[in-house]
């Protein structure tokens, strides 16, 4: 996600931030390169003019000049604007959901056919389930979610959208298509009222285009559920088309929001900050997977500070404090600290602890410039393959032997690697690392971290 116009972005920032003089030239070469990373992301160009043109307004300006580091000065000035384009303007909770009402708080989900409405309700669905929600920055706690499909032209998309609350785990309300939207949407309501739900997502039919029809009937639908949030789901792969159909459904619907589909496909991004200029509305959330986990909430600043190469730290450590067992973390540093001795039953469990970390790509992406270049010479896909194969060669083996992998024979090495699908090099080459990673806990153990930080020379 926005890959090109980080590599860009970061790179102008380097040069900047090592700038001792702005003068004319080097300031028009900067701007120079900020537009072309702007439009080569696919930013539509009168959102670029008006990025440019305020950051040249600022650059000239006292702040700027007259600092002490003025290539640092402007490296702020890019930073500020880029997160004010991507919503920062709007307050600081614009992005956050806005649940506050009697319950059960109402989601209406907009957006044409393909967009991701449907797989959005569930990430919605599942995210909100498990107490995603913050209010001002604090997690709101765990609440109740009612689905409903108002999608009456396609039997398909109630089955899909059962399939999905099932995954999350959130109650569905069945609907058919010789039903009416409406009347879907006021059964619906009484339902979730009736049984105490703190949320009801309604999904909705969308067409291949927009037409008038689609527009007239969520509008009714508006109407009758008075949703407090009103979600507008685009396909960031739609590109410079973003800009028109979130337009015509800016214009029909008093829309609260925007989510950005696809983010992890080929998009270059830039849909992101047109949209989200033309509505004048926050995006609050990105879809970054097909998988129900892969939705962010959307920060502006974070965003921003990504893209300059600066890395989203912020939302790494969130991320992965909500994916560890906390149980399990403390359980393993009891065990290391009774002198117990680490094995590959415990190696087995923290690679499922890893893997509930999400995917590698997302979590390189995070990572400031400097590491992501390290980085970068990790093929995510690969990594992963190894993981699960990894995984494969654990699970192939018994308990007993993952406690005591001494104990394994050649004959029980080859059968482990044939019932994993590997060559048996990789079951010795997964034990040898093994071997070594048991001979730094011990180190660990005698002379705490320090000295291991020493052994590895850092
Ligand atoms: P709807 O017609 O608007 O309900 O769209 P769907 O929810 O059926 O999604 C259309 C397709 O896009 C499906 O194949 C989804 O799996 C896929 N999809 C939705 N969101 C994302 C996303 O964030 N990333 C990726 N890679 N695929 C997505």
């Amino acid at each position: 996600m926005f890959d090109n116009l980080t590599s860009r972005m970061s790179r102008v920032v380097k040069t900047l931030r090592g700038e001792a003089r702005l003068t004319e030239a080097n300031t028009q070469e900067m701007l120079r390169e900020v537009r072309l990373a702007l439009l080569e992301a696919d930013v539509s160009l009168p959102v670029v003019r008006e990025f440019i043109g305020r950051v040249k307004d600022k650059a000239l300006g006292e702040d700027v000049v007259g600092s002490l580091t003025p290539g640092q000065a402007l490296v702020g000035v890019v930073s500020k604007e880029l997160t004010a384009l991507m919503g920062g303007d709007l307050g600081p909770s614009a992005g956050e959901l806005s649940l506050a009402q009697q319950p059960p708080a109402v989601i209406l989900m907009a957006g044409l056919q393909g967009s991701g409405k449907t797989t959005t309700t569930g990430k919605l669905a599942r995210w909100l389930a498990e107490g995603g929600h913050m209010q001002n920055g604090r997690p709101t706690g765990k609440k109740k979610v009612l689905v409903v499909s108002a999608d009456v032209y396609r039997p398909a998309a109630i089955e899909q959208l059962k399939t999905v609350a099932g995954q999350a785990g959130v109650d569905f309300l069945p609907s058919s298509t010789d039903q009416k939207p409406e009347d879907i949407a006021r059964g619906a309501l009484d339902h979730a009222r009736r049984y105490h739900h703190d949320v009801l997502i309604v999904d909705t039919a969308g067409r291949l285009g927009i037409d008038e029809k689609l527009m007239l009937e969520i509008q009714a639908l508006h109407k009758i559920l008075n949703p407090i949030e009103t979600l507008f789901v685009v396909d960031s792969m739609l590109g410079q088309d973003a800009v028109n159909v979130a337009k015509a459904f800016n214009d029909a619907l008093p829309l609260t929001g925007v989510v950005l589909t696809k983010l992890d496909g080929d998009s270059r991004g830039g849909a992101a900050l047109s949209v989200r200029h033309v509505t004048g509305k926050p995006l609050k959330f990105i879809g970054v997977s097909e998988k129900l986990a892969g939705l962010e909430p959307f920060h502006p600043e974070r965003m921003a500070q990504r893209v300059l190469g600066m890395g989203d730290i912020l939302s790494l450590v969130e991320e992965a404090h909500k994916a560890i067992d906390i149980n399990e973390a403390q359980k393993l540093a009891a065990k290391l600290k009774s002198g117990d001795r680490f094995d590959l039953n415990d190696f087995q469990a923290q690679l499922a602890q890893m893997k509930n970390l999400g995917d590698m790509g997302s979590i390189l992406e995070k990572l400031p410039a400097q590491f992501a270049q390290a980085a970068g010479q990790v093929d995510p896909k690969k990594a992963e393959g190894q993981l699960r194969r990894m995984e494969g060669i654990l699970n192939s083996m018994t308990p007993a032997e993952r406690s005591k992998p001494e104990l394994l024979k050649a004959s029980r090495k080859k059968r482990i690697a044939l019932g994993s699908g590997v060559p048996v090099q990789e079951v010795n080459r997964l034990l040898a690392q093994f071997d070594q990673m048991q001979g730094m806990m011990k180190q660990m153990k005698k002379g705490g971290m320090a000295k291991m930080m020493r052994a590895m020379g850092g």
